[in-house]
């Protein structure tokens, strides 16, 4: 199955660059998404939803454009 992701921009929201725990793997992940995102290399977890800022499960290297 597809996730497709709507990213609606809130006030406060940012896009941070994530380092996966398990292999290392770099990803854009935004602060507040509604759905799990998930390492693409690996498939960890690296943030789930909480109803505001996401929970980011790695390493925040900071924030992307
Ligand atoms: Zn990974």
């Amino acid at each position: 199955m597809k996730k497709a992701q709507i990213l609606i921009p809130k006030p406060g929201s940012k896009f941070q660059r994530v380092q996966c725990k398990e292999c290392g793997e770099e990803s854009v992940v935004y602060s507040h998404v509604s759905t799990t995102v998930t390492c693409k290399a690996c498939g960890n977890i690296l943030a789930e939803p909480t109803g505001s800022i996401a929970e980011i499960n790695g390493k925040i290297l900071g924030n992307a454009e």
